[in-house]
């Protein structure tokens, strides 16, 4: 009888762990919607390779049997990192010349998530969004709460010019020549209403299906170019820029204003629960349908159980890539 029981245990684990090993499993990865205008071969190349080493790091999480809550929160780390993106090093500028950041992360295998903005200190944003989830009874932070949270929590601080770039100072600079232009020829448009947005959009993010069917979403962001009055865009706000379930994970990038009113994130998820409808359709009808219809504009990378990918986009580009279990990979810029 004893051996009839060691004999069920050895099978069961057995099974358990083939099934892990054959489970789907897969990540996506996006660097902002917006205009890259033309783009040279090599320059093209430089992105491309930038997003497949988030993809491949996170992906190296998820095959190693890492959870999607990992493998999110490295992908973005990377990004972060990477001064081509707006987010972390290479954030866009504040109105002021500031460099404020906002980051969120969910976990969809049990709904908790974790969000900080307006942060100036914070060297990987996405990390003190995670220390809010993981080691607060909060979800969002903001300014110098979130900071010295971040700290107290072990978020790598730094001083606020290491965010610096030339290139993000430069696009504040014309904005800012733009707006007196403007101001100079028209007093008939609002001046906090952003008219070239190409350059305010590069927002990173990430979302996963690990091997136990979990899933997760982060975003990061350095907000809009020229944002002014402590704005907070959708990227840490649940539901809005990032949100993740037992449905789909997803994360957003465009104009934060219409993706805040549209709730976008959660709509996605929504439709899928309430009309039935596919990951592709529902997330196609938020970015091709309701956000222009505001006005809006921008992008989002979703997954769901069954490692469906979605990127829908209504901008000129957005950096984007995937990679799952079954060998099936891709990055892109433009439209096909
Ligand atoms: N969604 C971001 C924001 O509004 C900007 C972006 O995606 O680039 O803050």
């Amino acid at each position: 009888m004893k051996y009839i029981f060691i004999c069920a245990g050895l099978l069961t684990a057995a099974f358990s762990s083939f099934a892990q090993s054959s489970a789907l499993f897969a990540i996506a990865v996006h660097g902002g919607a917006g205009d890259a205008g033309n783009l040279s071969e090599v320059k093209q190349a430089i992105y491309k390779a930038s997003v497949q080493r988030a993809i491949d790091a996170g992906y190296d999480i998820l095959s190693k049997g890492g959870t999607a809550v990992d493998a999110v929160a490295k992908a973005v780390m990377i990004l972060e990192d990477d001064s081509l993106f707006n987010a972390g090093k290479g954030a866009v500028f504040t109105h002021e010349g500031k460099n404020e950041l906002d980051a969120a992360i969910m976990d969809g295998s049990n709904m908790k998530a974790g969000a900080v903005a307006g942060v100036t200190t914070v060297k990987n944003p996405v990390t003190a969004a995670r220390a809010v989830m993981d080691k607060s009874m909060h979800v969002m932070m903001a300014g110098k709460g979130a900071e010295k949270f971040a700290e107290q929590s072990g978020c790598e601080i730094v001083e606020p010019s290491y965010f610096f770039t030339h290139h993000s100072w430069d696009a504040l600079q014309r904005a800012l020549k733009q707006e007196t232009e403007k101001k100079e020829n028209s007093k008939k448009k609002s001046m906090l209403q952003p008219d070239n947005y190409d350059e305010k959009y590069g927002t990173v993010g990430a979302v996963a299906l690990d091997k136990n069917g979990n899933l997760a979403a982060a975003t990061s962001t350095g907000g809009m170019s020229n944002k002014r009055f402590g704005r907070i865009g959708d990227a840490p706000v649940i539901g809005a820029g990032t949100y993740a379930n037992d449905i789909c994970a997803v994360s957003c990038t465009g104009w934060g204003e219409y993706f805040i009113r549209l709730v976008v994130a959660k709509s996605v998820s929504d439709r899928i629960e309430f009309k039935g409808m596919s990951l592709n359709d529902a997330a196609n009808e938020m970015i091709m349908q309701k956000l222009p219809v505001l006005g809006g504009d921008g992008g989002m990378i979703g997954i769901d159980k069954q490692a469906n990918i979605t990127m829908p986009f209504n901008t000129r580009s957005m950096f984007r890539g995937y990679k799952k279990s079954t060998g099936e990979t891709d990055a892109k810029i433009y439209k096909d």
